[in-house]
């Protein structure tokens, strides 16, 4: 097989370097993927169907090393699919997988020790302990440092409850437990599929920051998840699937910059004026907020409210109502074929 060559899809090729990135050395991450070599895991065109069902239809993903991935779908889209694929479950039917730089075939399951993985719900012996689960994991898997069970199951916040028989965890407890098991071989590349099923708020926030953590030292977490809102705040790129193809990729600053929108409120008597002012920026056309009002609305990023408040200023206009924000949500849902109802995510300023 040839090595994969690193790309980006959709807006996230359109994207001018600079735009992308969650943070610098995301940011220069990506704009390194021409350079073969610097992602954790890729596909090229990944094909399987279940009898006539298409799961997947020439999926390519490109995940840098070092990052939190949120691989993004509605309800079917393949995510599933993918992550058995990715992890020796299942064999596609078509296309290449590479896992840590290395292509990943039929006869590659024992490679897996590099990459920790929580797929299908996490199974174990409900008459054992939490840690002597993790020390039948270890026995069974490749080599395990010493103090590395009471390590994990510190970081995923069982210590507590380290003693206490499986069969009387709760359905987060066990999740965590399989993130623990993930991470027994403190693999550089971590699948986790909807890692936030079962978990309570704290235990979602807990998950998080132990995702993150595990990033800033380096590890690549690629993590599934149909929620749009849990991708936003965990992930650093973002690869939105939808009927097996992979419709968008990039950084989350990225996709959320492309989707910025400001508006602003101005007397229905300056709406011209205002649109006037705005030029620039190519305003969308005014439309009636209802009694003497209209809203404009200007698609810029977010950070550049105060600069669309200073030109209406600047012209004499003052504006009554003024929101930031981004229109992900509808981006999402329309990606995904599921429309866009919703007005986004938009945060008022002036009211
Ligand atoms: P969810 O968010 O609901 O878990 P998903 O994105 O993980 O969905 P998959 O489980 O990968 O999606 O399913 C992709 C498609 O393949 C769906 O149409 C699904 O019905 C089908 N599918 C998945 N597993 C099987 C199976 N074992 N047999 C037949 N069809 C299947």
């Amino acid at each position: 097989m040839n090595r994969i060559t690193p790309y980006m899809t959709g807006s996230a090729r359109r994207q001018k370097p600079e735009a992308r990135g969650a943070g610098s050395s995301t940011r220069a991450r990506y704009a390194g993927m021409t350079s073969p070599g610097t992602l954790a895991l890729a596909t090229r065109g990944l094909r399987k169907s279940y009898g006539s069902r298409l799961a997947l239809d020439g999926l390519d993903l490109s995940v840098p090393s070092g990052v939190v991935y949120g691989f993004l779908g509605p309800n079917g889209a393949g995510k599933t699919t993918t992550m058995r694929l990715l992890t020796g479950l299942l064999h596609p039917d078509a296309g290449e997988i590479e896992l840590l730089g290395q292509p990943f075939t039929r006869a590659d399951r024992r490679r897996l020790f590099d990459v920790g993985a929580l797929v299908e719900s996490p199974s174990f012996y409900p008459y054992l302990s939490g840690r002597a689960n993790l020390g039948a994991l270890a026995a069974a898997g490749g080599h395990v440092a010493k103090g590395r069970i009471d390590e994990l199951l510190e970081l995923v916040g069982l210590r507590e409850r380290a003693k206490d028989k499986v069969s009387g965890y709760s359905l987060g407890m066990k999740q965590r437990l399989g993130i623990a098991g993930a991470l027994l071989s403190d693999p550089k590349l971590l699948l986790l599929d909807e890692p936030a099923n079962g978990l309570d708020p704290a235990g979602i926030v807990a998950m998080r920051e132990t995702l993150r953590r595990l990033a800033a030292v380096g590890k690549t977490v690629f993590v599934s998840s149909h929620l749009l809102a849990e991708v936003q705040v965990l992930a650093d790129v973002v690869g939105i699937i939808a009927a097996g193809r992979l419709v968008r990729e990039g950084t989350l600053e990225a996709l959320l910059n492309d989707q910025g929108v400001v508006r602003v409120r101005v007397d229905r008597e300056q709406a011209e004026a205002a649109h006037a002012a705005l030029e620039g920026m190519s305003p969308e056309p005014a439309s009636a907020s209802g009694g003497d009002e209209a809203w404009l609305i200007v698609h810029v990023e977010p950070s550049r409210a105060a600069e669309v408040n200073r030109r209406l200023a600047e012209a004499g206009i003052y504006a009554s109502g003024l929101e930031a924000g981004t229109d992900l949500e509808p981006l999402f849902l329309e990606l995904t074929g599921g429309g866009a109802s919703s007005e986004g995510t938009m945060q008022g300023i002036v009211q």
